[in-house]
């Protein structure tokens, strides 16, 4: 992979963004005019009904779409000013995302799904894979295919691969959606952990739970931001939490 990417200390910053879709005659203003940031080490929760626009929200974050309008920088890289071949970089080195499907290779290992997005970047990371299984408590599955894991190991080896290119971001889209709330909550302890250690995690959830554990809460409704109890407009760095930023994901 190529030399390792800056750190900046906002990684997500929108300014009246919009993304709009046609259906039929009229078109469907999935996002509104947003403007928010995020800041390097947070852990973040989108919360709203279904169709709020939480997922277009998540997917212009992650780099998997662009916007209709309005100015996004990921990682401090402006997203209308990069070639499609930047974005997919700037995606795959930077940026994890977890599912509420999980998105596992049926017909590979855990540890082969793990290790992929390390090979499309050019990397060995035979000792990473394994640290990463360690990490979410798989060491013993790497060589079973996901047909014979459970949901919630399912979710783990998912995060595991999330997290193989050492991102600056995890994004995930309701990823406790498909677990029962006992093994949701060993997800959700896990994001806990990730967050603790200085990675920024930002999860779209309507799990109590979840949304709990974040340190900041933010609500879509109608493709706007709305105000909810806790959801602060200003951003607070963890520094200024008293939560020291680990070394590991920053
Ligand atoms: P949420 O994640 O909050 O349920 P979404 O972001 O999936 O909301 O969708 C927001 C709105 O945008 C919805 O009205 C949805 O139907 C519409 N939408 C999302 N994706 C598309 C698409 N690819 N084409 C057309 N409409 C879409």
């Amino acid at each position: 992979m190529s030399e390792r990417p800056t750190i900046v200390p906002v990684v997500v910053s929108a300014s009246a963004l919009t993304k709009v879709y046609p259906r039929g005659r009229e078109i469907v203003r999935a996002l509104d005019g947003v403007s928010f940031e995020i800041q390097r080490g947070e852990f973040l929760a989108v919360l709203g009904p279904s169709g709020a626009g939480k997922t277009t929200l998540l997917n212009l974050m992650g780099g998997m779409d662009t916007p209709s309008s309005g100015v996004l920088r990921i990682c401090g890289q402006e997203v209308a000013g990069l070639s499609d071949r930047d974005l997919t970089r700037l995606r795959r080195e930077r940026i994890g995302f977890v599912f509420q499907h999980f998105g596992l290779l049926p017909t590979l290992t855990v540890g082969e799904n793990v290790a992929l997005p390390a090979l499309f970047a050019g990397r060995r990371v035979r000792q990473r894979v394994d640290d990463l299984l360690a990490k979410v408590g798989l060491t013993h599955r790497r060589h079973h295919r996901p047909h014979e894991l459970s949901g919630g190991e399912m979710q783990r080896a998912a995060i595991a691969r999330a997290l193989i290119n050492e991102p600056q971001m995890l994004l995930a889209d309701e990823p406790t959606g498909n677990l029962d709330s006992a093994t949701g909550d060993t997800v959700i302890n896990l994001f806990h952990e990730l967050h603790r250690e200085g990675l920024t995690v930002i999860v779209v959830t309507h799990n109590a739970t979840l949304s709990a554990a974040a340190q900041r809460r933010i609500a879509i409704r109608d493709g706007r931001l709305a105000s909810t109890p806790g959801a602060a407009t200003t951003n607070r760095p963890a520094t200024a939490l008293g939560e020291p930023l680990g070394a590991s994901y920053v």
